[in-house]
């Protein structure tokens, strides 16, 4: 019975954080600035459905498109309209692993032109950097100089503890939706669903076994065709599963967040188990299970490259 109880509490006390990376879009197959601003529309009327505050991670070279940057300018002005945040993902996702710390800070630099602009305009914040690929560094003294760079130039280092492949489903959504075949982006939708919810369990196992108890969780998902046509049932799925939603900046409230971290290297898995290496701490799980259904199998064939 107390057991219940507890379990009963814990449930009610589940939050989460929703961020969306590789703004404007990310698509793995041809694209036009309207398919990208239908993309964000749909993630927004989301979001704004389920009074979730999100926040958009910007790569400004995807505005750069001749005769379409106005286009690309509003459609990252309608993030702000409707009561959400942008970020920075800078300029060329360029990476921590295959680029060095100068080329990255100059991309942090070039990733904000338009998004700092924009944000000043509408009297909102410019505060949080994502890395790309969630690569922190190669060591720690690159790891530390890159966030010191960061911190004095006002951000802070947005970290996720959830993702879910999104981007192996969206890739063979893509491919499905450029062939029109309905039916089976369909069945994608389905088993994507299904993996969040596998997923999500996963993490807050590793939540419990970290901390004893479920902390304000971040997800990570894509700005992709698929997470637009997704984002209404998964946030559905969320609730049902008893989160609420919050924004990263009350999510990073939690002092769990302060626990210490260690340069990602190549690899940039959820916070979650980069707390665990830094503990150090053995967790009988690491992250989310390799997806086996009929779109992982599509995967293999369709987006091998
Ligand atoms: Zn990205």
């Amino acid at each position: 019975m107390i057991a219940l109880l507890v379990c009963g509490t814990a449930q009610a006390a589940k939050s989460i954080a929703i961020t969306i990376d590789d703004v404007p879009i990310s698509s793995k197959t041809p694209y036009s600035v309207s398919d990208a601003a239908s993309v964000n529309s749909k993630l927004l009327a989301a979001l704004q459905k389920h009074h979730a505050t999100a926040v958009g991670f910007v790569n400004e070279d995807r505005l750069l498109v001749r005769g379409q940057v106005d286009a690309g300018i509003d459609l990252l002005d309608q993030w702000l309209i409707a009561g959400m945040e942008l970020g920075n993902h800078n300029f060329g996702h360029v990476g921590l692993w295959k680029s060095t710390l100068q080329e990255n800070q100059d991309a942090v630099v070039k990733g904000e032109t338009i998004t700092r602009w924009l944000t000043a305009t509408r009297g909102k914040p410019l505060r949080y950097y994502r890395h790309p690929f969630t690569q922190t560094g190669r060591n720690a003294e690159e790891k530390q100089a890159f966030e010191d760079f960061l911190s004095a130039r006002g951000y802070t280092v947005a970290p996720f503890t959830i993702e879910h492949d999104d981007y192996l489903y969206a890739c063979v959504y893509d491919k499905l939706t450029l062939n029109q075949d309905e039916e089976r982006t369909s069945a994608v939708i389905e088993n994507y669903l299904a993996h969040l919810e596998v997923s999500v369990r996963v993490y807050e196992s590793m939540s419990d076994q970290l901390f004893g108890r479920q902390i304000p969780q971040i997800l990570l998902i894509h700005a992709t065709r698929l997470n637009a046509d997704a984002l209404d049932a998964m946030l559905m799925k969320l609730e049902d599963m008893g989160y609420r939603f919050v924004s990263l900046e009350t999510a990073l409230l939690d002092a769990a967040y302060q626990t210490p971290t260690k340069e990602s290297r190549q690899f940039g898995p959820s916070w979650l188990a980069r707390w665990a290496r830094a503990m150090p701490k053995k967790l009988t799980v690491y992250g989310q299970p390799d997806p086996k259904d009929a779109t992982a199998d599509m995967a293999l064939k369709l987006c091998a490259n």
